[in-house]
């Protein structure tokens, strides 16, 4: 996902013509789900996938609106390693009612299992313990998700674009599967997965699994996936949505009265999978959608396989916000097919996509945008590594006793792209294509530590060249706080005027008006208001607000840049727009520095937390929790 920048953060595919089976048709899945690499110990998860682990799930729903809750069963396909014969199946879970479970040799006859749920606990949930048969192949929990559950929004008309109808939507990365699946909520473990889900009539259910836009609206769906996923995969999202297609294998699902927008704003998508596919080899899901969701999705996307999920607030209008969704198709590569065997392995997952998705951007929209954010991707890093303590600037991090959602910050995503890019600098890009390509066809559809990334990089790169591979510190790049002395420095020759111009204008040499800004990008404009931080004195920033009009920026990311600014110079005349910003969408990439910036002062405190009072019923629990923190909030 875009577990997003400048954020403890967070993280998210799609379909083609004739895609998935939506009747609950018996197909058997195609790829044989492949073991993972290894039974990697993974600190967030009480499940026991070296003794019996989980290759199949049937999920059969009723969606609940009135009672914010989904009541209804998982069907748990096992297998045991050669000569295992374990009794004890262990899942998580978090917030859940079991009702009942069964236990089933065949599939066919169901015997009552016996069952016992742990105490709960603040990050992890509870572990569910099932007795099993030495001979049981399957299990059957019949059961209901809480109304808060943490993996579960449930939003309210009014929070929608449509504001008839309700909607709800899922976000299962990082541990937040098993507060609505009962599962072995561990990267490592992949399965296929079926479903069906009853919703009421007027509404649409779609699924990370085959999509039918000529479904009939008839509030009984079905969806199978046949390739096999992590739990933090599993996604399902209902509403008032319809479909407009972009390729015969990519397309839109959106809130009606947005759809057409985010068709045109995406129209790129095939050009951008093709480009995927040229520099890292064939699209393995069959479809690619996007699922544009209300404006409180918390994360700018997530990777969901065949149907990411994206925020709205990346409809620019101009699609210079895209490189988002070049990210999120990149993990069709980069975590949904290599995917990172534990949380603390998490940099596998984005610093690849990071580096895969300025590839992509470089080979759609040219070098010199590629430049630009590889720039500003480095100003983040920097910005936010500066306030982090060393234990946190490792990629390969120790997330023992925390939650990974609390984690998650640049660092694996930047620091990790970049680390790459010194890769792909020693060894020449041509080289390092070849080595991606095979690192992506030998780890396919497994889940890997980072001992198995390094392991199989020294065998297929560094020990071919040992002149080459002294340049690269790899223990440092992977096990060291900060970035080495070697790493590279990401330059952009469109920047440089942009600095020019700064500096003149903040130094009074250049009036606002005559700034060269008429054709600047988003990128430029960003990076001229970061130049301009922290604060400047109130009439600078009028001035500059008369000439630009920042204060109505329709372009969210150059809002955000700009708020900053002037919360930071006390600029009253922006606080109203301040209010509407916080008040209108929840995510997280820019609440959280907006209120940081905010809770700086008294004052700042005060409004925070009157806007607060007003937002926080409308955000997502997952950024609720982070603002929380930051503005003390006691109820
Ligand atoms: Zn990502």
């Amino acid at each position: 996902m875009r577990y997003e920048r400048l954020a403890a953060v967070t993280l998210t595919c799609l379909a083609a013509t004739g895609c998935g089976e939506r009747s609950t048709a018996t197909k058997e899945p195609s790829p044989t789900p492949a073991a993972s690499a290894a039974s990697a110990r993974d600190v967030h998860s009480y499940s026991n996938p070296a003794e019996v682990r989980v290759r199949r799930v049937d999920l059969d729903w009723d969606v609940l609106f009135d009672k914010k809750i989904l009541r209804g069963s998982a069907a748990l396909s096992l297998e045991r390693p050669a000569g295992g014969r374990a009794t004890s199946l262990v899942l998580d879970t978090r917030d859940l009612t079991i009702e009942k479970v069964e236990s089933s040799p065949d599939g066919a006859a169901w015997a009552v299992a016996s069952f016992s749920l742990g105490p709960s606990d603040p990050i992890l949930g509870s572990a569910l313990t099932i007795r099993v048969p030495e001979n049981a192949t399957q299990v059957r929990i019949a059961y209901e998700t809480s109304p808060k559950a943490s993996g579960l929004q449930w939003l309210e008309p009014p929070q929608t674009a449509g504001r008839k109808d309700p909607f709800l939507f899922t976000q299962s990365q990082a541990i937040h599967a098993r507060s609505w699946i009962p599962l072995q909520d561990s990267p490592q473990v992949r399965f296929t997965y079926r479903a069906r889900v009853r919703t009421p009539k007027n509404l649409v259910a779609v699924m990370s699994a085959g999509n039918d836009p000529e479904a009939p609206r008839d509030g009984d769906y079905g969806f199978e996936m046949p390739q096999p996923i992590p739990s933090y995969l599993v996604a399902l999202a209902v509403g008032d949505i319809g479909f407009a297609p972009i390729s015969p294998r990519a397309g839109v699902w959106a809130e009606p009265s947005v759809v057409d927008r985010a068709a045109r704003e995406f129209s790129d998508l095939e050009s951008m999978l093709r480009a995927a596919e040229e520099l890292f080899g064939k699209y393995r899901w069959e479809r690619y959608d996007v699922l544009v969701l209300p404006p409180s999705f918390p994360f700018g996307g997530m990777e969901n396989p065949r149907l990411t999920f994206a925020t709205p607030t990346i409809l620019a209008g101009d699609k210079s916000l895209v490189a988002l969704v070049a990210h999120e198709l990149a993990h069709s590569w980069a975590g949904n097919l290599v995917t990172n065997a534990t949380w603390r392995d998490f940099w596998l997952n984005e610093g690849f996509t990071v580096y895969l998705e300025r590839r992509i951007i470089e080979r759609v929209y040219g070098v010199r945008r590629a430049g630009m954010e590889a720039v500003l991707g480095l100003q983040d890093l920097e910005k936010e590594m500066a306030g982090l303590p060393e234990k946190d600037q490792i990629l390969h991090v120790d997330l023992g006793g925390r939650d990974p959602d609390d984690g998650f910050t640049d660092v694996p995503y930047e620091k990790g792209a970049l680390f790459l890019r010194h890769l792909e600098e020693v060894f020449g890009r041509q080289r390092f294509d070849r080595f991606l390509r095979g690192y992506f066809d030998h780890f396919a559809f497994r889940s890997i530590t980072t001992e198995d990334f390094v392991q199989y990089l020294r065998a297929n790169l560094l020990d071919e060249s040992p002149g080459l591979a002294g340049k690269v510190p790899v223990d440092e790049w992977i096990e060291k706080a900060g970035l080495p002395a070697t790493a590279p420095r990401p330059k952009s020759d469109a920047l440089a005027p942009v600095e020019a111009a700064a500096a003149g204008w903040r130094e009074g040499k250049i009036r606002a008006a005559d700034l060269p800004a008429q054709d600047w990008s988003t990128h430029e404009w960003l990076h001229f208001l970061r130049a301009l931080a922290p604060a400047l004195p109130k009439e600078k920033l009028a001035e500059l607000d008369t000439a630009f009009r920042l204060t109505d920026a329709g372009n969210s990311e150059i809002a955000n840049q700009w708020l900053l600014l002037a919360i930071a110079s006390g600029y009253d005349p922006a606080y109203p727009r301040l209010e509407r910003f916080l008040t209108s969408m929840g995510r997280r990439k820019f609440l959280k520095p907006l209120y940081e910036e905010l809770v700086k002062t008294p004052e700042g405190k005060t409004r925070a937390l009157a806007i607060y009072r007003k937002a926080r019923a409308t955000y997502h629990p997952i950024a609720v929790a982070t603002v929380d923190k930051i503005v003390g909030w006691s109820g």
